[in-house]
């Protein structure tokens, strides 16, 4: 009898893996690093201390004491889990709570939190979008949009990377192809730190009559007067469709929101897969995010967003004078500063470097970034200090000196 050929057959000597293989033989893999500590500043890493510049705890909330006791309390009086989902067993008042305080946040009529953010874009573009219907995206959207995007089975017209001619003669093919049509960017875009051109985004999608949705997971506790991200960085909430954030950024936690209109934060509520068939946040970690959202939102938050923003443009000018090749967030700088090596293996190597130096870096190589793109993802928090990010500086010049005379020149700063 004929049999099946093995499906497990794809795993072995794929590509993807021989590449894990042969990086972690040389000890070179920059991924599943071991935290032994906090997520502070400064970080204890496999055995050392390591200046900590590849986390997304902007506004380092996650130590803050208030937002630990609120995780705390929330543990104390409810358990380690919720064991069901949102819809049945799984909704607490501080959901509740949280909902109302991150739809007032964001100037929506509601919101709806999930799980994690993956699964509230997953969540929302699955349900939301219909085949029929045309979904448009720029090209260095976030991985769980595509997801989402794939698993409605819309029509995805996606376009290169803040290309708005590109992006118009999408939403034209678009209103051919005679369905709804939505278009999903990032508001600051997770590898390369810049900020979605929005005004004229939101221009376009009026005049072609599409619904707009801002992915303001790098953007929200970081970006506006009120720390509600590149919309209201840009003055076009109100233009905005549907707004999407995590809290495992700036909220110091793990979970996700979307906010909007009542009608679509409602339907979502009793239609969405991965917000239904799923176990709810526990407790302790919506709690964090609710202590966490409330100084953002108190009168501390202005002082720590400028206090991150500032971070990042210290450390954006102190590598351009090193000599590296710092990609600007454009127009205005975010605690993402990305570092242009192009060459993947050339990323590798530097991040080795970096390390022994003791800095810890993102090390962004292809699919996550172009081909010859490979790009070292700096990130700065709040709670470091210049002395600090001086410490930093200074290693980024000792390896950069002993790199290139190895290996060859890396990138120069674009003029
Ligand atoms: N969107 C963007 C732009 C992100 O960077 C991330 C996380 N890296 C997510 C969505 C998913 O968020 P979460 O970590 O909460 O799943």
């Amino acid at each position: 009898m004929p049999t099946a050929i093995d499906v497990f057959a794809k795993v072995r000597g794929h590509e993807r893996a021989e590449q894990l293989r042969a990086a972690r033989e040389a000890d070179l893999l920059p991924y599943f690093r071991r935290l032994e500590g906090p997520a502070g500043p400064v970080v204890e890493m496999e055995g050392a201390e390591r200046i900590m510049l590849g986390s997304n705890n902007y506004l380092g909330l996650t130590a803050d004491p208030r937002v630990q006791a609120a995780a705390r309390d929330a543990l104390d009086k409810y358990g380690t889990g919720l064991t069901g989902s949102r819809l049945l067993n799984g909704t607490l008042d501080l959901h509740l709570q949280l909902e109302a305080e991150l739809a007032e946040w964001m100037g929506t009529e509601e919101a709806i939190v999930f799980s994690t953010g993956h699964q509230a874009n997953v969540g929302t573009l699955g349900t939301i979008l219909a085949p029929g219907d045309t979904v448009i995206v720029d090209s260095a959207d976030h991985a769980s949009i595509l997801d989402g995007c794939l698993i409605s089975k819309a029509k995805l017209r996606p376009f290169k990377h803040n290309r708005l001619d590109r992006l118009e003669k999408m939403l034209q093919r678009a209103v051919d192809d005679g369905g709804g049509v939505l278009v999903v960017v990032d508001g600051v875009f997770s590898m390369e730190g810049d900020i979605a051109p929005l005004e004229r985004i939101v221009e376009l999608c009026q005049a072609y009559g599409a619904r707009l949705m801002v992915d303001e997971a790098h953007g929200a506790g970081v970006l506006g007067a009120r720390g509600a991200g590149a919309s209201e960085l840009l003055g076009v909430e109100d233009q905005v469709d549907l707004r999407m954030g995590t809290f495992s950024k700036s909220l110091a936690s793990c979970g996700g929101f979307i906010a909007g209109p009542h009608e679509v934060i409602d339907f979502l509520r009793i239609s969405s897969r991965a917000f239904l068939f799923t176990a709810s946040g526990v407790p302790a970690a919506v709690g964090a995010a609710l202590a966490a959202l409330r100084i953002i939102r108190s009168p501390e938050g202005p002082e720590l967003l400028k206090r991150v923003l500032d971070n990042g443009e210290y450390l954006s000018q102190g590598l351009d004078a090193l000599g590296f090749r710092v990609v600007r967030g454009e127009p205005a700088v975010t605690p993402i500063v990305p570092v242009l090596v192009e060459d993947d293996w050339k990323a590798v190597l530097l991040w080795r470097a970096l390390y022994d130096a003791g800095v810890y870096v993102n090390v962004a190589i292809h699919p996550a970034v172009q081909p010859g793109g490979a790009l070292l993802r700096t990130s700065v928090m709040a709670t470091h200090d210049r002395a600090v990010l001086d410490r930093a500086l200074e290693a980024f010049k000792d390896v950069k000196a002993k790199f290139e005379a190895e290996h060859g020149p890396l990138p120069e700063p674009a003029s």
